[in-house]
């Protein structure tokens, strides 16, 4: 069974919206579980401190090293073969690609950051891979780890019905996804585009992928250049 263990400051944090609609029903089904480990159990002195102010100075506070270990090395084995990621700003950004790899590994383990950031010291020694959402500072990394976590499940074999397997979604051939419709036929003057309604299944696939080139040359003209020269 696909497995994430989150390492968090705010584990009522979890499953949050994953306890609903299509990642929800997959727990529930026990096609997926999750722990989470609050790092505050392993926190310093009578305040459970977990942080402390930058060395050489600045803004902020910095999650300890010997704190974050602690809670990592009591919950996980050295021979477990999950990945070990920190949501981080700094990391690697998340791809469909990477998703889809993440989601046929046995699960993973998720650190969240808080405050400035986490003691680098614990990111070398206990190898942790930075993955990123995107280009912009959230201010903490439980909406970064949900965000990966949700991703890969609806991957999980069984997760998504048929009708809605995935295979054609955006990015998945290096594309944005073709435009979709659906009843009413006509509605406030605008109508489905003629070649839906025809029936010729061929010129339907030719029309999304034709659609879906315009969109990424158009939106994304990164992608597109992927798709060109590859
Ligand atoms: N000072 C840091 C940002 C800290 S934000 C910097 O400039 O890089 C606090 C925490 O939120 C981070 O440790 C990380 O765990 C999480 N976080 C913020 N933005 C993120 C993003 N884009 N992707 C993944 N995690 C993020």
């Amino acid at each position: 069974m696909w497995s994430a263990t989150v390492f968090t400051l705010y584990p009522e944090m979890f499953p949050g919206p994953l306890a609903h609609s299509m990642a929800g029903t997959a727990l529930e089904k026990r096609y997926w579980t999750l722990d989470t480990k609050n790092i505050r159990d392993h926190g310093l002195g009578r305040h459970r401190a977990v942080d402390d102010t930058p060395a050489g100075g600045g803004p902020g506070m910095v999650l300890r090293a010997d704190v974050l270990a602690a809670s990592l090395d009591a919950a996980i084995e050295p021979s477990d073969p999950r990945p070990r990621l920190l949501m981080s700003p700094r990391g690697v950004p998340l791809t469909q690609k990477m998703v889809r790899a993440f989601s046929k590994m046995p699960g993973v383990v998720i650190v969240c950051g808080r405050f400035e950031g986490v003691d680098e010291r614990v990111i070398e020694s206990r190898t942790l891979e930075e993955v990123s959402i995107g280009d912009y500072i959230l201010s903490g990394g439980e909406i970064a780890a949900l965000t990966l976590i949700d991703a890969c499940v609806r991957l999980l074999p069984g997760v998504m019905g048929k009708d809605e397997s995935g295979h054609e979604e955006s990015f998945e051939n290096g594309l944005l996804e073709y435009p979709h419709y659906t009843r009413p036929r006509e509605w406030e003057g605008r109508t489905i585009p003629d070649v839906l309604n025809s029936g010729n299944h061929a010129r339907i696939a030719r029309w999304r992928l034709e659609q879906a080139q315009k969109l990424t040359r158009e939106r994304r003209p990164d992608l597109w250049r992927k798709v060109e020269e590859p």
